[in-house]
């Protein structure tokens, strides 16, 4: 008979390193619930990495004017390179994570890329403040700009914790039910049919039939309807591209 606890490769731990200005913002929302359960049973960990511990001045400075004029700040390529190459030559688990740089002008962040971060070793994120970050240290680095939606926060930190969260909850033995994950918005290119649960009626409103008649198949033909009409009124993007019989696994 086999020994499945002395065979078994033990599981790699998920890596996330977090380039900030306020390492005090983290863990945040991810210690809590089944994100922070998972951090302390070590199926994932961070590190955070203070930006300001690399400034090349003695006042701390990390940020300067932009060039051409302009308002705001920008954070300074010098210090920020420090930061991430301390990252690089600090942590084993370097290779194979990608380098992240959150902004508004990034790519969207989809489901595809979360479930393709997730099935990785991890990542390296930095978080932006002021006006951005000097374009040079972008491309030096070759950092993959993404964007957590359109619209503009103060800072990366939040966005961060988007990303990570996003990830980690892909991550095995995080959800409990392994169905939970495969039933939601955007994993078939819909988004997800409502939900309902007990009482049987709320304020004059009752859980749809269907939903208590044990049938099964009818259940799952209202749901698929249910999403298909859902994501038509909401989503012509995502309606247009499930027509089409696009991979439903946005880029
Ligand atoms: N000047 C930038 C622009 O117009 O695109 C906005 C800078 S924002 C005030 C400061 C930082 O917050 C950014 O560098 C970025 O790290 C983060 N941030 C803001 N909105 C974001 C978003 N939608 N997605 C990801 N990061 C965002």
């Amino acid at each position: 008979m086999s020994d499945k606890s002395t065979s078994a490769a033990p599981q790699a731990v998920w890596q996330a390193s977090v380039l900030t200005l306020f390492p005090e913002a983290f863990p945040g929302v991810l210690g809590a619930s089944i994100i922070g359960g998972a951090q302390k049973s070590g199926i994932w960990a961070l590190e955070t990495v203070d930006i300001r511990d690399f400034s090349v001045n003695r006042h701390r400075t990390v940020d300067s004017p932009p060039s051409g004029g302009g308002p705001g700040m920008v954070l300074k390529p010098d210090v920020a390179a420090k930061a991430i190459d301390s990252v690089a030559s600090s942590s084993e688990s370097f290779e194979g994570r990608p380098l992240i740089y959150l902004t508004p002008r990034g790519k969207p962040l989809t489901q595809k890329r979360v479930r393709e971060l997730a099935s990785g070793p991890g990542l390296i994120v930095f978080c932006g403040r002021f006006e951005g970050l000097d374009q040079r240290v972008i491309e030096s680095r070759q950092m993959e700009e993404i964007s957590i939606g359109d619209y503009v926060l103060a800072g990366g930190e939040v966005a961060a914790q988007v990303l990570i969260e996003a990830c980690v909850r892909l991550l095995p033995g995080v959800l409990g039910d392994a169905q939970s994950a495969s039933e939601e918005s955007f994993e078939d290119g819909l988004l997800e049919y409502p939900l309902y649960t007990k009482p049987r009626e709320f304020e004059d409103r009752a859980i749809p039939e269907v939903l208590l008649s044990g049938d099964h198949k009818k259940i799952a033909t209202w749901r698929r309807q249910k999403s298909e009409e859902i994501t038509k009124a909401r989503r012509p993007d995502l309606w247009q591209a499930y027509e089409n019989g696009d991979d439903h696994e946005r880029d």
